[in-house]
């Protein structure tokens, strides 16, 4: 063996060991959130930071760096996109940017990550911003230290956003986003004049959880979501995590009064457990068997929540069998009435509760909010009355308290800047790869109305799953459709849905 080849072989079995660590780590975590009794958090907090510091110390340790120098010039980097190519040029590009960061930071960071949640729990208990805003400052100014020290190109929003989307920037999220707000905004206010908008009334009668549990994996199981590697089970906070190659366990919230929670929830996930399902096992916890970023990952869960989800072909398959399953509150319903339902639009406050479309507005307008922030451009005093000008101006709405506007969600105060724009490239991802399947594949309706959703899962492994992190989001979609991102795909599959169910 020559010398090269001993120096990968150290390498991956360096990065095996570590994987191994994570997928330990995330079952601990799976467990805690799931069955875990209450007394044993403390014990639980220290077997996972105990489990953090080692998988820290392993991804920061010189060894690394010195074999994937060597790497770095050998004939294994002659294609980057290589399996070994990839490991290679994707574990020095995040080593490369960990060792840039000091020691300090990162301890800095990670205190103040927690006292940012802390603060903002009571903050947003109270309605009170004040409260929060120290804290929101410290978090800007750590982030801002970050990107000063990685480095960046235009601005340093760059060098944050990269951590979950790579090669993604300002710029382009402003030209792609800015697009589609131009044409959402309008789109809305005309279904909001609609002289006959649909009611989802239907779908807040009563659905005892058992049958939901049944009708939900039921669908999972039908798009694809493999239980002999997987299970489904409840939590106060739905998610999708894995705990080894075989092993992805999606996770959903049940309301008695409301279909579409647990329903369309437990589809979001599955979406996710999929995509993470079709990875390779045999590249498990290297770049190839990863996934290859948020965005992406996003794209995944949403096409098959809402693209197919909540088509017409879908319920033509399924709404009998969910009709027998809730016969006190949807035997007097039809199928296009249903339909409808579950596309309603009405623009809200609340990020997490909005429909397909009104989403993404939510989006927009927190990363226009956050750019500003990291650039300096808007004071952190002058958060609220900007968020709430952004509500009224985009959405209509303005949030009656601070609680329910400018501090509804967790990630400012976890210091996670640059991740909103993910769940919006996640829809725009999946409109993009949603045409590119329907020109290979045909009328997808078609399959769907007959129950046919492998074609459409295996089209999705082939060409984006089993690629893991061969290739950039952006490399991944040109290959894909020959396109750059662009907001044209998601505005006409929502145009095209959304108009013709408001009797536009
Ligand atoms: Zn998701």
């Amino acid at each position: 063996m020559d010398a090269t080849e001993s120096t990968w072989n150290r390498l991956i079995e360096h990065e095996t060991e570590t994987a191994l660590l994570g997928s330990i780590q995330s079952l601990l975590a799976w467990d805690e959130r799931t069955g875990m009794p209450p007394k044993a958090a403390d014990h639980r907090a220290e077997q996972i930071s105990f489990l953090a510091g080692k998988i820290h110390a392993r991804r920061t340790s010189p060894e690394i760096g010195e074999w994937l120098d060597e790497l770095a010039t050998s004939s294994m980097v002659a294609d980057p996109h290589s399996d070994r190519g990839a490991t290679i040029v994707q574990l020095k590009r995040d080593y490369d940017k960990h060792r840039k960061i000091p020691q300090r930071l990162v301890e800095e960071l990670s205190r103040a990550e927690v006292l940012g949640q802390q603060a903002w729990v009571e903050a947003r208990k109270a309605s009170d911003y004040e409260r929060f805003q120290p804290y929101l400052e410290t978090n800007l100014r750590l982030r801002r230290e970050q990107a000063e020290a990685v480095g960046y190109g235009k601005s340093p929003y760059d060098a944050l956003i990269d951590d979950y989307e790579p090669g993604e920037t300002a710029d382009n999220l402003r030209r792609v986003l800015g697009g589609l707000r131009s044409a959402l905004v309008p789109l809305i206010s005309e279904l909001g004049e609609a002289p006959a908008p649909p009611s989802d009334a239907c779908l807040q009668g009563y659905f005892p959880v058992d049958r939901q549990q049944k009708i939900g994996k039921r669908a999972a199981k039908l798009i694809g979501f493999d239980f002999s590697r997987g299970r489904l089970d409840e939590t106060a906070h739905p998610f999708c995590t894995e705990a080894g190659p075989h092993d992805h366990r999606i996770l959903t919230r049940y309301n008695v009064n409301f279909f579409s929670q647990a329903f369309y929830g437990t589809l979001h996930e599955a979406g996710h457990g999929i995509y993470d399902q079709g990875l390779r096992p045999d590249q498990y916890g290297l770049p190839p068997g990863t996934f290859a970023s948020l965005g992406i990952h996003e794209s995944q869960s949403r096409l098959w929540e809402n693209m197919v989800g909540r088509s017409r072909a879908f319920w033509e398959f399924l709404f009998d069998e969910t009709r027998q399953l809730f016969p006190d509150s949807l035997s007097s319903v039809s199928l296009d009435h249903f339909h409808a339902a579950v596309n309603v639009v009405r623009p809200s406050l609340i990020r997490v509760e909005a429909d397909e479309a009104t989403y993404n507005l939510h989006i927009i307008l927190r990363f226009e909010l956050e750019e500003a922030l990291v650039t300096g451009a808007l004071a952190v005093a002058d958060l609220p009355d900007a968020w709430n000008a952004k509500y009224e101006e985009y959405l209509g709405v303005t949030p009656p308290d601070h609680g329910d506007g400018v501090l509804q969600d967790v990630h400012w105060s976890a210091a996670l800047f640059g991740y909103f724009p993910t769940y919006a490239l996640g829809n725009l991802y999946a409109a993009h790869f949603f045409q590119s399947a329907e020109q290979e594949l045909g009328d997808l309706s078609e399959q769907f109305r007959r129950g046919e959703f492998a074609p459409l899962r295996k089209w999705l492994t082939e060409n984006i799953h089993r690629h893991g992190r061969c290739y950039s989001p952006a490399q991944l979609l040109e290959r894909i459709s020959g396109e750059t991102l662009s907001h044209e795909p998601l505005l006409n599959y929502l145009q095209g849905k959304l108009r013709p169910l408001y009797g536009l």
